[in-house]
């Protein structure tokens, strides 16, 4: 079987690797033609790392991140509400890594390179249409930088993994229009600091407006460093809109430092932080609907393509990286290819648009708004504010619907 792969992302070459490895003769093409390590930080959660350990991709990785060990949630004050262990330091078995979002995906595409062979990846080729005909799909690409048009290719399947501004996804929804906005801005980046904390933890801090920030790099760590990932996320007047998301567009600090002039806690100083960064990148906190259908002939959606969600509760990559999974083994066992399809989608499809709404609502870092709103002025006892019992369900009742529960994570295969 042949399978094309639009898009040489997270999930798209984690899915060519998950696909090589069940025999099945996976091809990436890829838009760009030179992947560089663009973006700035992204989560793997330990549900995922398990997947990428079965592919022998989980050690090179933790060469490059850093193994989370708690997620710490304060006011705007900083003073601290909850703290929710990570990873290995929360009895998985498998770590939750933090790494920059361009490096994880030059070492997977450097693996898949290695692994599917470099003939199998295909960068600079832009898919523009494709049909599925008979027992097969036929795929028009073009190579945007020059304009010229590759030669068309033939498969038995091909999978979507081509991200927010999905050509596959619009090619089956033409009308579905532009992302949609909450009106949240985010501005992130990347800058080197003293540790923080543990030296393993992330923060996040506020409450209708925030500021998380986390390390990302082993390299910086072994040398008393932190490379530390930031987000700036707070609302501004939806009816102005918003400019079209885009990864790579440039921020400037000054349209949001004064916001955070007072945010000085005392493990980390938030304006020095901001004052740092060699450069800041802006992004609308978008997502699309639930999708009534992935699957069309012997084409379907994968990752951001399939399930664009906001960047809350760390679940973009890892569940691109369970649809991969699940994909490829569906593929495998499967009676013929829309069969396959159809059982992917079957399971993946609810899953993930739960995980839209949920995030919709806020996701688990929901709790320092609730905060906020019901202690505007800060605390003196958080279990007043915000009993122990009512965070632990909120941290629990997220995990089972993102499928990263302790025991579904730990239980044998
Ligand atoms: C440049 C970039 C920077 C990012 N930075 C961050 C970040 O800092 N933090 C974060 O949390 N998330 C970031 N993301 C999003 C994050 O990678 C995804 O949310 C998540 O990893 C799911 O991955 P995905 O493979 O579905 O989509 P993506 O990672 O978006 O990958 C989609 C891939 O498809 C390619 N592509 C698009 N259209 C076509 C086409 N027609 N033909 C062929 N190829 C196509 C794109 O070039 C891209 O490589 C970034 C995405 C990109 C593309």
């Amino acid at each position: 079987m042949k399978a094309l792969v639009i898009g040489g992302g997270i999930g798209g070459l984690v899915a060519a690797l998950e696909l090589h490895a069940a025999g099945i003769d996976a091809h990436v093409f890829e838009s760009v033609r030179e992947v560089r390590p663009l973006g700035v930080g992204i989560n793997l959660l330990p549900h995922c790392v398990r997947l990428l350990d079965g592919l022998g991709a989980m050690e090179p990785l933790l060469e490059l991140g850093v193994a989370t060990s708690e997620q710490v949630f304060f006011n705007r004050f900083g003073q601290h509400i909850w703290t929710d262990a990570r990873g290995l330091a929360a009895g998985y078995k498998w770590p939750q890594i933090s790494i920059h979002r361009g490096e994880l995906q030059v070492a997977l595409m450097d693996i898949a390179r290695e692994r599917l062979s470099p003939d199998r990846i295909h960068p600079g080729w832009h898919l523009q249409s494709f049909e599925s005909a008979g027992d097969g799909v036929v795929a028009r690409f073009v190579d945007r930088a020059t304009g010229v048009e590759q030669p068309e290719v033939r498969g038995d399947v091909l999978i979507g993994a081509d991200g927010i501004h999905s050509t596959v996804r619009a090619s089956f929804y033409p009308d579905e229009g532009p992302a949609k906005w909450n009106g949240a801005l985010i501005y992130r980046a990347v800058t080197e600091t003293e540790p923080f904390l543990s030296g393993r933890s992330q923060f996040m801090a506020g409450g209708e407006q925030t500021l998380i920030a986390y390390p990302i790099s082993k390299a910086h760590m072994d040398r008393g460093r932190s490379l530390t990932n930031w987000a700036a996320r707070f609302f501004v007047d939806p009816s102005k809109g918003f400019e079209k998301e885009d990864w790579n567009r440039r921020g400037d600090i000054a349209d949001f430092l004064p916001r955070y002039e007072n945010w000085r806690f005392p493990w980390l100083d938030i304006p020095a932080l901001i004052r740092a960064a060699p450069a800041v990148w802006e992004f609308p906190m978008v997502d699309r609907d639930p999708l009534p259908r992935w699957t069309h002939g012997r084409a379907t959606l994968l990752g951001d393509a399939a399930h664009p969600m906001y960047p809350l509760g760390s679940n973009g990559a890892s569940q691109a990286i369970i649809d991969a999974s699940v994909l490829a083994a569906s593929l495998t066992n499967a009676d013929g290819v829309e069969a396959a399809l159809r059982a992917y989608e079957d399971d993946r499809r609810p899953k993930t648009a739960q995980i839209v709404l949920h995030n919709r609502r806020g996701g688990p870092e929901r709790i320092v708004r609730m905060c906020e709103e019901r202690a505007p002025d800060g605390f003196d006892d958080i279990e007043k504010v915000m009993p122990r019992a009512e965070l632990q369900a909120i941290f629990d009742g997220y995990k089972t619907v993102a499928s990263f529960d302790l025991d579904s994570v730990n239980r044998p295969a």
